[in-house]
């Protein structure tokens, strides 16, 4: 469970489309018929296969939020289809920072291009759990559960039972997904001797061995990138990737130490995507997050994920990637590890006469760090355009030092460009007028919260 869960909204339609809301609905499952006194429900039918649309955000993100929606399937017998299908039911937006859906059918009502569920609450640096929590909540609206149902503190980066039976219950389980326990590849196969209804011939025969569906192994290389230089408690980037053994080997700017090895995946034939999961560790570093659970698909190359690693020790440090299919059976044969060799530095001689200059001078009090990290949480910030908009009422601001393309750089850019600019003419500093433009996109979040007690720190 994460630490802090957002507040969501369940989305409510305008008062004029409710009866059409409920035609719909009750078109779509007749279970919805309304009671007296009773909002009408707003269930799909039963193996209802949603196509779902992502309208803006981080391709990660993307990615990280489809992987954690696939919980549902395991429970209930509704499809999830991630496209950029225009006739999308569930439209998806990251464009507010914000979490709310509409409930169920209602979605039907919504016009087309309009977002029917907001997950701008998640960017790319959340943590696996929030990710998962967030997204299971937001997709158990679209199945058409509300607040009462998921439970108030259902929040969790797991289905609860309770959650999983009500679902269940609603849309029937998917057989699919539990075709590989024993009772119910039985339960499903036809009885020989039980529809004759000849108590005579009826023989015991020993128990059919459970058929082991068709596995085909694929060949796959996990690919760590590192910094080449790291420092004692400085936090660095390491990048996995999963990617194909014939792919080009993972390139990313900043991270040029590269490590591979290869492996094997085990795929069901009738699976499309398999889970799999990247683990890291170190002895005395602190690792964040400490893992990932991906899914991955055949002949594809998974994109990176990043973890934050900050050695806490000079000298040499291993740091271990260990990756593996998460299903019991194969998990063992399919473990990859790759040792990586670091050596951390405590800050060279030379730089430390630097550093303590420019920290006497830092008009940024050592806040440059933390002022980046929570402008990179704000939706807003995603885009160039976005960043740029957080320049208002700064003269000069056109003239910068920008980067479009990486959103940490660009703000670590500007930042630094405006902390030397100081204070403008009406004797603000122009810090302190970004933050002042950041703040409505982070109201009501901790976010905001701690870009005021920076921009105290600052004055
Ligand atoms: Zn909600």
């Amino acid at each position: 469970m994460p630490e802090t869960m957002p507040t969501c909204t369940e989305m409510g339609l305008a008062p004029d489309l409710r009866k059409e809301a409920y035609r719909r609905a009750y078109g779509e499952n007749s279970n919805n018929r309304s009671m007296p006194g009773r909002r009408h429900k707003r269930y799909w039918r039963r193996r209802v296969r949603l196509r779902i649309r992502f309208l803006n955000g981080d391709p990660s993100l993307h990615w990280r939020v489809e992987e954690a929606a696939m919980a549902w399937r395991s429970c209930a017998n509704v499809s999830f289809v991630f496209g950029d299908d225009p006739d999308a039911e569930i439209r998806v937006t990251f464009g507010e920072p914000a979490l709310w859906s509409y409930v169920g059918t209602d979605a039907l009502l919504v016009p087309a291009g309009q977002p029917t569920m907001c997950l701008g609450v998640l960017t790319p640096l959340s943590d696996d759990s929030t990710v998962r929590a967030c997204t299971l909540h937001a997709f158990g609206h679209v199945l058409g559960l509300t607040h009462e149902q998921l439970g108030a503190t259902g929040w969790g980066d797991d289905l609860t039972d309770a959650v999983a039976a009500f679902a269940e219950e609603i849309y029937g389980r998917d057989r699919t997904a539990w075709h590989r326990e024993p009772e119910m590849t039985a339960a499903e196969e036809p009885t020989t001797g039980a529809g004759g209804g000849s108590q005579e011939s009826f023989t015991i025969t020993p128990p059919a061995p459970v058929p082991t569906p068709e596995l085909s192994e694929e060949r796959i290389r996990l690919d760590v990138a590192t910094p080449a230089q790291v420092y004692v408690d400085e936090p660095f980037d390491l990048a996995v990737a999963v990617r194909q053994p014939d792919a080009p080997v993972l390139a990313i700017d900043d991270l040029p130490e590269v490590l591979s090895e290869e492996g094997s995946v085990f795929r069901p034939a009738d699976e499309a995507v398999i889970k799999y999961r990247i683990e890291v560790t170190g002895p005395d570093c602190t690792v964040k997050p400490s893992h990932y659970e991906i899914l991955l698909r055949k002949g594809a190359n998974s994109p990176p994920r990043y973890f934050q690693v900050t050695p806490h020790e000079a000298g040499k440090q291993t740091i271990i990637v260990s990756a593996y299919q998460q299903d019991e059976a194969v998990a063992a044969q399919t473990r990859v590890r790759i040792e990586v060799l670091i050596s951390a530095q405590t800050p060279a001689p030379t730089r430390t006469p630097l550093v303590m200059t420019s920290l006497a001078a830092d008009p940024l009090k050592g806040l440059k760090g933390p002022l980046v990290d929570e402008l990179c949480k704000l939706a807003v910030t995603d885009s160039s355009l976005g960043r740029s908009s957080l320049l208002d009422g700064i003269p000069g601001a056109d003239s910068l030092n920008r980067d479009e393309n990486i959103r940490r750089l660009d703000l670590d850019l500007i930042v630094t460009q405006l902390a030397q600019l100081g204070r403008l003419s009406g004797g603000q500093m122009a810090i302190a007028k970004l933050i002042d433009n950041a703040l409505p996109y982070a109201s009501g979040y901790e976010i905001e919260e701690r870009l005021r007690a920076i921009q105290q720190q600052l004055e």
